[in-house]
Formats: structure tokens, C-alpha cells, sequence
């Protein structure tokens, strides 16, 4: 896997367990799943990470009308807590698909108003092999964005 930017060996996550399995948020009670430890680390404001003393166990819901972010146990992390605006969330401004090169339901509408359609799958692919994503620490989900970025642009393309 290839960072567009120096991760220490720790980091690399070769002895990081993968979460397996899904845990119901206990806010909207949909399935969730979850995500790494270095994920939340990178993601969380500096406030947030100073209540918690480690950051492993943490689920991420992607229910759109719920307020919760990730969730670990009683825990809560949202929106408040968060560097990056969670663009899935309802609401969410800019309403970010891609983090690692920036695309947004924003940029994909002007595209599509503008030319009848978006780069945004063929841009994504390729810088996906050159320089390399880093969704393990810029997307909230953890992981890659390709599946979101395709839903968007068919939503898009329904309501245009
Ligand atoms: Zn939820």
C-alpha cells in the first residue's frame, strides 16, 4: 500500500489487527463497521483524542440522518469532534466523497452541469496508482472511497 506521505513502521499497521465483524450504533441501531485505530487517530480534533488513551475498538456509522460519527461501546464521537467535515452525513458542507484528492457531490454536480459528465471515477483511479491513496487515515470510513464516489455521481446524474 502506498502513502502519499512518510508513515513510521508502526503506522503501517503491520501488526494492527483488522476489525472484523459489525457492531449496531447505538444511536440509529444500523450496522456498522468498523475501523482502525489510526484511522480515528488521524480523523479525531486534538480535544477529542485527549479523552481517550487509545483509539483500537471503534466503530464508524454510515447512516446519513445520524448524528453519531464512530461509536465504541457508550462512547461517541460526531461531527464536533472530527478534522474533516463527514461528507456523507446529511447536511455535510462540503459533502466530500473522495478525501485523498478531494472530491465532493459539489465538485461532481458543477462537472456534470458543466460537461454532461464527471472525471471524478477515471481521476480517482488513476492517482489511486499514482501517488496512492490514503484512505486509512483521510477517510472517516477508513477505507476506499470508490463505492461512495459511484453512488454519488448516480444520484446526481438521477436528479440533473
Ligand atoms: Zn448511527
Amino acid at each position: 500500500m502506498l502513502y502519499s506521505f512518510s508513515v513510521t513502521k508502526e503506522e503501517q499497521g503491520c501488526c494492527t489487527p483488522q476489525p472484523k465483524g459489525k457492531a449496531a450504533c447505538p444511536e440509529c441501531g444500523e450496522k456498522a463497521k468498523g475501523v482502525l485505530g489510526k484511522t480515528v487517530r488521524h480523523l479525531l480534533k486534538d480535544e477529542a483524542k485527549s479523552k481517550l488513551s487509545y483509539f483500537d475498538g471503534f466503530y464508524y456509522c454510515k447512516t446519513t440522518t445520524c448524528k453519531v460519527v464512530y461509536f465504541r461501546g457508550d462512547e461517541i464521537l460526531t461531527q464536533k469532534d472530527m478534522r474533516v467535515v463527514v461528507g456523507l452525513k446529511e447536511g455535510a458542507k462540503p459533502a466530500t466523497v473522495c478525501y485523498c484528492f478531494e472530491w465532493s457531490k459539489e465538485k461532481i454536480k458543477a462537472e456534470l452541469e458543466a460537461t454532461g459528465k464527471t472525471t471524478a471515477l477515471e481521476d480517482i483511479k488513476a492517482k489511486m496508482e499514482n501517488p496512492g491513496c490514503s484512505c486509512e487515515v483521510l477517510n472517516p470510513s477508513g477505507g476506499c472511497c470508490l463505492g461512495d464516489v459511484s453512488k454519488a455521481i448516480k444520484e446526481l446524474e438521477l436528479l440533473g
